[in-house]
């Protein structure tokens, strides 16, 4: 499923200029989760990551091809235990899926669980003195660190194990990578941008899986069409299978 794969190449060249640090997937180094929402309160409050109007960006891409290979999550910039104050933040993820199924055809069963996972676990990993805030657009997410928290060791490493041990309970999802990004010269309008775009294409997705008429003259998501290529294939593909059963 190459739908996402323009934007993931242009990942890379929007992380700033800093050598990133590479941390392999641990499940035994996962931050402690609380296992719902939690409350930080200002006074107890480190710093926040996309504090003060700073940019917050989220978006995270399914691919069916080799953007990630292994699970692994890079940090860009400073770590948990360096930053002072309000930081720029940006948390990027890589979603590797098998999309093929016994007779090695493309299936897009795996690849819609996979998306559904997505906000699944954006609103399932608590990580303790971690408070996540995404707002209604879905591409903004705020992190109000507490200064415990910190003082007790929390790190971009542990905080992304927490995240792909999540995605991995989906037997498809073959491999993660988890980008986050404090440093100050990276492209966060462009990342913003990238966000919103990955956004309509997951939710242009949802609704083709999900089954609509293939009326491309009266869709509403005829602009996202045009501009992604694969999303009409898979639509009028979808329903020729359909209407074969
Ligand atoms: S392929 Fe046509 S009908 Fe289907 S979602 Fe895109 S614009 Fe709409």
């Amino acid at each position: 499923m190459e739908l996402y794969n323009s934007i993931i190449e242009k990942i890379d060249g929007m992380l700033g200029s800093t050598q990133p640090k590479r941390y392999d997937y641990d499940p035994n180094k996962c931050w402690e989760d609380v296992g719902g929402n939690q409350l930080i309160m200002m006074k107890e409050s480190a710093y926040e990551l996309g504090g003060d109007g700073k940019p917050a960006v989220n978006y995270a891409c399914v691919t069916s091809g080799d953007y990630a290979d292994k699970d692994e999550i890079l940090v860009y910039g400073k770590d948990l235990d360096q930053i002072n104050g309000s930081a720029s933040f940006a948390r990027i993820v890589v979603i590797k899926v098998d999309i093929l199924n016994g007779e090695g055809e493309e299936d897009t069963e795996p690849l819609f669980r996979a998306i559904q996972d997505i906000d699944f676990v954006k609103y399932h990993v608590y990580p303790k003195g971690y408070m996540i805030r995404s707002s209604s657009d879905s591409y903004r997410e705020q992190v109000r660190v507490s200064k415990d928290a910190v003082r007790k060791g929390i790190s971009f490493e542990k905080v992304g194990n927490s995240y792909i041990s999540q995605y991995k309970k989906n037997p498809s999802v073959k491999a993660v990578k988890v980008i986050f990004v404090t440093a100050d010269d990276a492209d966060y309008a462009g990342m913003r941008s990238d966000a919103k775009k990955t956004r309509d294409i997951t939710l242009t997705l949802s609704k083709i899986l999900e089954g609509m008429s293939t009326d491309c003259h009266s869709c509403n998501l005829r602009e996202i069409c045009d501009e992604v290529e694969g999303l009409k294939e898979l639509h009028f593909g979808k329903e020729k299978k359909e209407f074969k059963g």
